[in-house]
């Protein structure tokens, strides 16, 4: 190890090589502080020849290396958990120049999502990816787990967006494809690849992203309803009868209650229906006129929605959303479960999941919220009692219920054990090839994915 730290020195320079416990410390815990290792280095690179020099290096060596970004992953695979040393993205941040025209942007692995939505809002454009850890997830990282988040509703997920690829594959080689045309049929959509890939194929440097139109006038409405199918009946009705939908999120009364705590803020009175439903519309005209029709014809709805039409009352409507992760965080070490079930099993499953959870840990607190508009839901495991075994059962009535493991944040090290589950041994063989040929020595993200 001390040749290759030397050797890593010289590549990027003795401050960007940290050793010592304290700096490395940050980089081997994840957010949810359940993911905890160790790392003798974090290398630190500023350009995508360094990063293919460490990788290089580390292959030499026999070193095997985690790719991390904002570490705001939520299955433990931005963390060396083995000893790995840590390869940070965060100093890859050049941005390119908007092309305004083209709607395109070429971004570093390291700028932040709230950069990039800063950076692209003066040009009339936005990003059609967003998530609450905005401030600090970075592009590379929502590129290699596919992020989802809030709007895949109407622009779909990362993978959608991604128009090229710049990466370092696991043998030292560099990719590079960032012309970001819309249509370019030439090959293998190495992009599509490497996304999705969790670290286990290539360090991604760059990405080539789509952007789209910011709309005209956004309008909220947090919308009150007296049970979870009531809800799912809405969403389904919402996106079949509006036009612009760009968001439909759900929550519970108890997670809307922590979120009001946790922020200090006062809930509006639809706040007390047991669910409520986010929608979030972004039209050309009367944005209220259309959410107001289209929120009367709603069955099932109580009490009066809370609507907003301007920037920062929406915005307030937005936060106790933002807020759920935060708040169950704030209750202590969070077993955070991410899903997909088919909207008719969507109800029941919610009920399962809380008599599941109340079975075997009474006193934990079980919150689920998410993605209604994609059938994504959150299932947030914190308190006394919680074990891998409420792990095992909730993913068991995804399984029954015909649903996915993991929807949006990945199988990490956290659900790798499930894999082999859930997914043909055909395409278990096909992952297993594929990894070979891009990362013959095996030398990224060892506990991620495969086992
Ligand atoms: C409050 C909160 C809300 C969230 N909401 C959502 C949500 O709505 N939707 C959603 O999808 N996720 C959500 N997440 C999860 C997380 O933000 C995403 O998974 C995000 O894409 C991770 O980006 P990151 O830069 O932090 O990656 P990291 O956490 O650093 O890494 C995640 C994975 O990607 C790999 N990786 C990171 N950078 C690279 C790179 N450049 N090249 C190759 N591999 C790399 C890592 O090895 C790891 O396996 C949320 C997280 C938090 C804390």
């Amino acid at each position: 190890l001390d040749a290759l730290t030397t050797e890593l020195r010289r590549i990027v320079g003795a401050q960007h090589v940290p050793t010592d416990r304290d700096d490395t410390a940050p980089y081997a815990t994840d957010w949810t502080r359940r993911w905890r290792g160790a790392t003798p280095l974090v290398a630190r690179p500023g350009d995508v020849d360094e990063v293919a020099a460490i990788v290089r290096a580390c292959r030499a060596h026999r070193v095997a290396l985690v790719p991390q970004g904002g570490n705001t992953g939520l299955v433990g695979g931005s963390v060396p958990l083995a000893g790995e040393i840590v390869l940070s993205t965060r100093r890859l941040e050049r941005l390119g120049d908007v092309d305004a025209l083209g709607m395109r942007v070429v971004a570093g692995a390291g700028v932040t999502l709230e950069a990039l939505q800063h950076a692209v809002a003066p040009a009339g454009l936005r990003f059609g990816v967003d998530l609450a850890a905005r401030g600090t997830a970075t592009i590379g990282g929502m590129v290699a787990t596919n992020a989802g988040g809030t709007h895949v509703v109407r622009h779909g997920t990362m993978r959608v967006q991604l128009l090229g690829v710049e990466a370092v594959l696991g043998d030292g080689s560099v990719i590079r494809h960032l012309r970001g045309l819309r249509k370019d049929n030439t090959g293998y959509d190495l992009a599509s690849l490497l996304c999705g890939s969790e670290g286990t194929l290539g360090v991604v440097t760059a990405a080539a992203l789509r952007l789209i139109p910011t709309p005209r006038t956004v309008a909220v409405a947090l919308i009150g309803f007296a049970t979870v199918d009531a809800a799912v009946r809405a969403s389904a009705q919402l996106q079949h009868d509006v036009p612009g939908i760009e968001a439909v999120e759900l929550m519970l009364r108890d997670g809307l209650r922590l979120a009001g705590a946790h922020l200090d803020v006062t809930l509006p009175a639809v706040a007390e229906a047991p669910v409520t439903v986010l929608v979030e519309i972004g039209v050309a005209e009367s944005p209220v006129d259309v959410l107001a029709a289209a929120v009367q014809g709603l069955e099932g709805r109580v009490g009066e929605p809370a609507v907003a039409i301007d920037a920062r009352s929406a915005g307030r409507l937005w936060r106790l959303r933002d807020a759920h992760p935060e708040a169950a965080a704030a209750l202590g070490v969070v077993h955070k479960l991410d899903v997909t079930l088919p909207a008719p099993a969507l109800a029941a499953f919610v009920d399962q999941v809380h008599q599941s959870v109340r079975a075997r840990a009474p006193e934990a607190t079980c919150l689920v919220y998410g993605h209604l508009g994609d059938g994504n839901l959150h299932v947030n495991v914190v308190g006394p009692g919680v074990t891998d075994e409420i792990d095992d059962a909730v993913l068991d009535l995804v399984v029954e219920a015909g649903g996915s493991i993991s929807a949006e944040h990945g199988i990490g090290t956290a659900k790798r054990r499930w894999l082999e589950q859930v997914r043909a041994p055909g395409d278990i063989a096909a992952f297993r090839a594929i990894k070979r040929a891009l990362d013959p020595d095996g030398i990224l993200n060892p506990n991620v994915l495969l086992a």
